[in-house]
């Protein structure tokens, strides 16, 4: 890896830019694609710029350390920047910081809010008149569409880096992720991509250093579309097997024995026969530990809150949405939106443990 400070690339791409007589077409041996293809090694980042170490934030920003980026990492939180300066990885006190020292600014945070914040507020990464240093911003926070769509629009149209002589735009990724804590930890997260091909094709190297399934879903809003969807069928189908065990249960019918006819015929799903919402019938899932870890009930409230949204939005019937939302609001409202959400069939169905 090469030392810090060594921008080999950014300074073939400042020549490129800076050429008063060479078009940007004329150049198509060193255009952007190229510069950055997905085939390269991950040098071609030289300095990575991660906000929100979070519990999914921190494992993401310690597998591209692993991976060999000089990573540069802020939070509002001292006690887990402390942690990596502890470690010695350089931390900045503001998004702004993290922007002028990155060439790819990666942020995880809890909500659109927050996300609007670290990139418009006072210290935020576009809050400059000098122009800043990312070509490449990528957003894997969990948000709506459309103020993806707005950002992505916003950084597209920006000329932070035309005001330094240079003739092409950073771009902007929206690309949540799936799977929780454990394959943020491991390296193994789904990554749902919106935005431009050309910057997919790019950030791949950096995708493929935090995860294993890289999925471009069309231009931008799309990844954070696509994410939204995918929880909130897996929502919806973790409270149609808790339904029927919890039924099943009632009826006299085992929910060991319901696992084993649904895992072989048409009920069978992920919530039946990975994630198994019913205490003892499964090992290593968060139903056998109390529903302790796992993807918390609030977080599930809040991604179906962003599902009903949207759907608003576009005039979608979505029925479903709004019942799970409402199921599950409930559970964080009797004090269990910190455990799984699969704890909806002991807490809202009243469903039996199975040891
Ligand atoms: P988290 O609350 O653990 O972490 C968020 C981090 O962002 C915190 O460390 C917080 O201090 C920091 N932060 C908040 N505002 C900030 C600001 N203005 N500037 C800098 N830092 C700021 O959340 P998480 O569980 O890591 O989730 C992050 C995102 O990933 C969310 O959008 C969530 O929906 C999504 N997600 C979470 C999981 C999961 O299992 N936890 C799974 C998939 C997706």
């Amino acid at each position: 890896m090469a030392a810090y400070g060594s921008f080999r690339v950014r300074s073939l791409l400042s020549l490129h830019k800076c050429s008063p007589k060479i078009t940007r077409s004329s150049l198509s041996d060193f255009s952007w694609t190229r510069m950055f293809s997905s085939s390269s090694s991950p040098s071609q980042f030289q300095a990575v710029g991660f906000i929100g170490l979070g519990n999914m934030g921190s494992r993401m920003a310690n597998n591209l350390i692993k991976a060999g980026y000089n990573v540069v990492v802020h939070d509002v939180n001292h006690d887990v920047m402390k942690k990596f300066s502890d470690k010695g990885i350089l931390t900045k006190n503001s998004p702004h910081e993290v922007a002028e020292a990155s060439d790819a600014v990666i942020t995880m945070l809890p909500s659109s809010a927050h996300v609007m914040d670290v990139y418009t507020g006072p210290k935020g990464m576009l809050n400059s008149g000098n122009g800043l240093r990312p070509w490449l911003f990528i957003d894997s926070s969990t948000i709506d569409p459309q103020t993806s769509r707005k950002l992505s629009s916003t950084i597209s149209n920006s000329n932070l880096n035309r005001e330094r002589g240079g003739c092409d735009n950073p771009a902007m990724l929206d690309a949540p992720v799936s799977g929780g804590v454990l394959s943020a930890e491991t390296g193994s997260l789904t990554f749902m991509v919106g935005g431009s091909e050309e910057a997919y094709r790019s950030a791949k190297p950096l995708f493929l250093s935090m995860g294993k399934n890289i999925i471009y879903c069309g231009g931008p809003g799309n990844g954070s579309s696509a994410k939204i969807c995918n929880n909130l069928a897996m929502a919806v189908s973790m409270l149609g097997v808790s339904e029927a065990f919890a039924l099943g249960q009632s009826l006299g019918v085992a929910a060991t024995t319901l696992t084993k006819i649904f895992n072989s015929s048409s009920a069978r799903c992920w919530s039946s026969d990975t994630y198994n919402p019913v205490p003892g019938v499964m090992d290593a899932v968060p139903a056998s530990r109390n529903y302790d870890g796992g993807f918390a009930t609030k977080l599930m409230t809040k991604d179906l809150k962003l599902a009903a949204e949207s759907g608003k939005e576009v005039e979608a019937k979505t029925p479903m949405t709004y019942v799970a939302e409402e199921i599950f609001r409930e559970v964080c409202s009797e004090g269990h939106g910190t455990k799984d959400f699969s704890c909806v069939f002991r807490h809202y169905f009243c469903g039996k443990d199975e040891f």
